[in-house]
């Protein structure tokens, strides 16, 4: 008999701990996941899935201007807040619900609390009150703890300030809003506002949005979603937040004053690693506060492994879900995996989305040793033609000129999320340039581009 109440423990009930916990718990062995919030962890609580439905829910507003030049039309057609808010919420405590029936089927016992780690074998759960503690000991544990919203405390009025969280929330819609951050979550979060009506203001510090994205991508999508009405201010930073009678005044060190309602921080987000307890149990960080790992997701603790954003490595739900499967094969299975980080592919959800493999034009630059060829193509898509629209998809192919190799694709247009995911396929096998073109088109589609690309 283990001397030890768990084989596993798992701290944190989001996207990798639970599918760690529920392999190990399948493949026999005694496992308890602690879960201070709500099971599903940022993805499906307040994360990509809420995201998704308030993409989709802004992007009827476009359908229904691209409807009108196909003849229909709506009146009074209007977007009820509160009525959103409820389906979402709805479909959230679900999708919630699924997640915990499932750790209960694999028999992973869930512990609603915070844990807190005493020693490298024993974590301390207290319960939401703080009052209900139990002491636990496990042969090993994993932490999957993801992170959290980061602003900047040290800026004036920024408590007046939201983040994703509140913004899934919001007990009604804003006028006016200011979106700050040039990443995922505020391009994202810039294209739902506008989409429902929102006066949308996106400042950035830096001279283009999407920093790390292949140039042509950042150019395309910042010219694409001015047309969509979002206002974009680019190399500016905020100097204070005042609130008043009449709203929230940013003050930017341009000078300029910018009035709204609602502003919003997507300054990016931290690992979440605040009181668990990592220094007495001997698990250290790296220079970016992230818990230190090496391939395997061991941390400086031997039975301890961390996966997921806590880790900073790549901030995605299925990158976190296939470290969580690597750990269980390495640890449980004798079997030791690493996850493989080359061309993982990735969707922007802004409006247009962006979907992107592989590597930008300057890192194939930079990485490949010999000429780089790049097939851009820009054109008008089909469904636009009725609307008098001059919205434009870029497509763009990255090839390694010595063995053909297509290193990168770069999508920006409707439906590019749906694409990427089909020509990762291709980009991860290492596929030559002449076989993708010698897959014949399916016509007429956006995607046969890709293809035919001289
Ligand atoms: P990102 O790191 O992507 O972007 C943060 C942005 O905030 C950057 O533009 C950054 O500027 C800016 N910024 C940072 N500090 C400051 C500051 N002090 N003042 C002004 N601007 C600042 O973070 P996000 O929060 O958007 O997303 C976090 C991660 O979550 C993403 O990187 C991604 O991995 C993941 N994610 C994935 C999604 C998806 O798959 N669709 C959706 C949402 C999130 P600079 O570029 O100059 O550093």
């Amino acid at each position: 008999m283990s001397q030890y109440d768990y084989d596993l423990f798992v701290i944190g009930a989001g996207s990798g701990g639970v599918r760690a916990a529920r392999l190990t718990a399948l493949g026999g062995k005694k496992v308890a996941i602690a879960e201070e919030y709500r099971v599903g962890g940022t993805c499906v609580i307040r994360g990509c899935v809420p995201k998704k439905f308030m993409v989709m829910a802004a992007e009827v507003s476009h359908a229904l201007e691209i409807a009108e030049g196909y003849g229909w039309s709506f009146e009074n057609a209007k977007f009820d807040w509160p009525t959103f808010l409820q389906a979402k919420d709805v479909e959230i405590a679900r999708l919630s619900g699924i997640y915990a029936a499932n750790l209960g089927k694999a028999g992973v016992d869930l512990l609603h609390g915070r844990a807190v780690l005493k020693d490298a074998h024993t974590v301390e759960v207290i319960g939401k009150d703080g009052g209900d503690k139990q002491t636990i000991t496990a042969e090993k544990i994993l932490i999957a703890t993801g992170g959290r919203p980061w602003k900047p405390d040290s800026l004036p009025g920024i408590e007046h300030a939201i983040t994703s969280e509140e913004a899934f929330h919001l007990p009604e819609l804003p006028k006016r809003v200011l979106v700050v951050g040039g990443g995922y979550i505020a391009v994202e979060f810039a294209g739902i506002f506008a989409g429902l009506g929102v006066e949308t203001t996106l400042i950035y510090r830096g001279p283009n949005i999407l920093r790390g994205f292949d140039d042509d991508v950042r150019a395309h999508l910042a010219g694409e979603i001015e047309k969509r009405g979002i206002k974009v201010i680019l190399g500016c930073q905020h100097e204070s937040i005042e609130k008043t009678e009449a709203g929230l005044i940013n003050h930017l060190e341009n000078g300029m004053k910018i009035e709204t309602d609602v502003v919003m921080f997507a300054t990016g987000r931290a690992p979440y690693v605040e009181g668990l307890g990592l220094e007495t149990a001997g698990v250290e960080l790296n220079e970016n506060g992230a818990i230190k790992v090496d391939e395997y997701s061991k941390t400086t603790a031997d039975n301890i492994w961390a996966i997921g954003d806590v880790t900073d490595r790549m901030n995605l739900t299925p990158v976190a879900i296939r470290e969580g499967v690597a750990f269980h094969k390495t640890v449980f299975k004798n079997n030791p995996q690493r996850f493989d980080y080359e061309a993982v592919a990735t969707a922007v959800f802004s409006q247009p989305p962006v979907g992107v493999v592989g590597l930008t034009e300057a890192e194939a630059r930079h990485a490949c040793p010999g000429e780089v060829d790049v097939y851009v193509t820009r054109f008008r898509p089909m469904k636009y033609a009725f609307t008098g629209s001059d919205e434009r998809v870029l497509m763009k192919l990255v090839v390694e000129a010595e063995t053909q190799r297509v290193v990168g694709c770069h999508i920006v247009g409707p439906d590019s999320p749906e694409m990427i995911q089909l020509a990762a396929i291709a980009v991860k096998a290492g596929l030559t340039k002449a076989q993708w073109d010698a897959t014949c088109a399916v016509h007429p589609t956006m995607a046969e581009e890709l293809v035919t690309l001289r």
